[in-house]
């Protein structure tokens, strides 16, 4: 019966805040559809997790508005077989809809506790395709490099440089930058000329912290 509520709560998010803003990548529409976003946050906060805003998940961190997970994910056109670096688990929900489109994701989180909490669900959800890691993700992950696609979720001053160096020629990048207020969603993509980037409109992140990232104050 529960599982039932939330089915139709994610129907009608899918509808009313995705689709109804244009996105329109029926792959993401359908793993928007199928991931379960309420067990990715508290057991208080669950029958808040479809509406149309970002959530506390702890440790003045949260998990993203559905759209912004949706629009950051199109913004990937990601492959099955893509390998796809995420920096910023949180909760792990984003981390979740990569795996049902992607063919290996490699998610980095710098709060220990949240790693632990995203980890947990993921198991249990059994999304065995998602690796996580407890590090500085603006350093990426050189052993596990290039990658398809990179996705940063938190708001960096400036995109960082072992991330550039990390994608894959092909590859694509969305990475929210700007001032720790509000950023732009930047979209970055290696081919043979360089490194072309997109701006995709207006965005707000928590920060990034980190050594390529801004400082832990
Ligand atoms: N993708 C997440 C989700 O689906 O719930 C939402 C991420 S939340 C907006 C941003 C996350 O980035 C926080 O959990 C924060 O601790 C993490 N973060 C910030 N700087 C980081 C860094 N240098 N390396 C890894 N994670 C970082």
């Amino acid at each position: 019966m529960e599982e039932e509520k939330y089915r139709r709560l994610r129907e009608r998010m899918v509808s009313t805040q995705i689709e109804a803003r244009g996105i329109t990548d029926e792959r993401v529409l359908a793993a928007m559809r199928k991931v379960p976003r309420h067990l990715f946050v508290s057991e208080a906060l669950r029958d808040q997790a479809y509406g149309d805003f970002p959530l506390p998940i702890g440790h003045q961190q949260t998990i993203s508005q559905p759209y912004i997970v949706a629009e950051m994910t199109q913004a990937l056109n990601l492959d099955k077989d893509d390998r796809v670096l995420e920096v910023g688990t949180g909760s792990g929900y984003q981390a979740a809809i990569l795996a049902e489109l992607a063919f290996r994701v490699y998610s980095i989180e710098r709060i220990h506790p949240l790693l632990i909490r995203a980890r947990k669900i993921l198991d249990q959800l059994h999304y065995t395709n998602v690796v996580t890691k407890y590090s500085d993700g603006t350093w990426g992950w050189p052993e596990e490099s290039p990658f398809d696609a990179i996705i940063v979720t938190a708001g960096a001053p400036d995109i960082p440089k072992p991330l550039l160096d990390q994608l894959e020629m092909g590859g694509r990048m969305v990475v929210p930058v700007g001032d720790s207020f509000s950023q732009s969603l930047v979209k970055v993509v290696r081919d043979r000329e360089g490194i072309r980037k997109t701006n995709l409109g207006g965005c707000r992140f928590v920060k990034l912290i980190g050594d390529h990232g801004w400082p832990n104050e």
